[in-house]
């Protein structure tokens, strides 16, 4: 009697202590370069994928330095999301740093990059890296994650697939509310100054022109000839607003906008995500909230 009591119990301990870690072993650990990756991982992968992000919230992944944690935490990972499009140039380094044998996936595979000419100065010949500002990219992002995922961990791939399907149906609404608020503006009231020219896919996918004193990273330093350029601009294009990032200092857009007479929009959402907190803790909301700032500062 007593041995089979001790019996029961020893198997009961035995499935208490072999489920619990199984469970959190099981998950596949995926780390993303930055917020905006992060979350869309989140939406494909659900409870099964454990996201973690090395920029945060309102960081600037451009000029990114990296830790021995963040090495960490790319030798223990599954997965690696990275943008790409030479967006995060530290990241080529930390995952060698790192000895890391996780699959780096780049998001961005298969989109048309959008490629600086002659009159973008600061960014002669370069690639623009900020392809997830239109939605259509943002999709192509999706089903990027979605097949790593099913290659990785194949076992789950029909959640994955479900999860994905999904989330593309919500982009799908996003994008037509985006093209709906934006023919309600004029054409010619479309202009915006931002502090740098992260927006490019944005215009050029709903037709809204985007100047800004800096390149397409924020490491490019603004010279006093950037600055009287941007303000004549203002002036002769009848630019209505100028706006602020979250990632970038907003001090150079007062200066700019005091000086051209600029109406000052609010906070635009270019390269990371809001803290939970925030109007933009998600992709959808980080979207909505920039076109919600857009609709206020140009309609009328
Ligand atoms: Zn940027």
């Amino acid at each position: 009697m007593l041995r089979t009591w001790l019996g029961a119990l020893g198997a009961l301990t035995w499935i208490v202590t072999a489920s619990a870690p199984a469970q959190t072993q099981d998950k596949v650990r995926l780390v993303a370069t930055f917020s905006i990756l992060a979350d869309l991982a989140r939406n494909v992968g659900g409870e099964a994928v454990e996201v973690t992000s090395l920029v945060g919230p309102n960081g600037d992944a451009h000029a990114y330095s990296p830790s021995p944690a963040d090495g960490k935490r790319l030798a223990d990972a599954r997965l690696v999301l990275v943008n790409g499009l030479g967006f995060e140039g530290w990241i080529d380094r930390l995952v060698k740093a790192s000895g890391t044998k996780a699959v780096v996936v780049t998001a961005s595979r298969g989109i048309k990059p959008r490629q600086m000419t002659d009159e973008d100065e600061h960014d002669h010949g370069k690639i623009d890296p900020h392809a997830w500002q239109s939605v259509a990219n943002a999709k192509v992002y999706v089903a990027n994650i979605r097949d790593a995922l099913v290659k990785a961990d194949p076992a789950r791939a029909a959640a994955y697939e479900a999860d994905a399907a999904a989330y593309l149906g919500k982009l799908d609404s996003l994008e037509s509310e985006i093209k709906t608020m934006l023919a309600a503006i004029p054409a010619e009231r479309r202009k915006v100054i931002t502090t740098h020219d992260a927006f490019g896919y944005f215009g050029a996918a709903y037709r809204m022109q985007f100047i800004a004193p800096q390149g397409v990273s924020t490491e490019t330093e603004v010279s006093a000839r950037d600055v009287a350029r941007i303000i004549r601009q203002i002036k002769t294009q009848k630019i209505p607003a100028v706006f602020m990032e979250n990632v970038t200092d907003p001090r150079l857009m007062k200066r700019i906008a005091e000086e051209a007479g600029a109406k000052i929009g609010g906070k635009l959402y270019s390269d990371a995500l809001s803290g939970p907190d925030g109007p933009a803790a998600t992709y959808l909301d980080m979207m909505r909230s920039n076109l919600k700032e857009f609709k206020s500062a140009l309609a009328n």
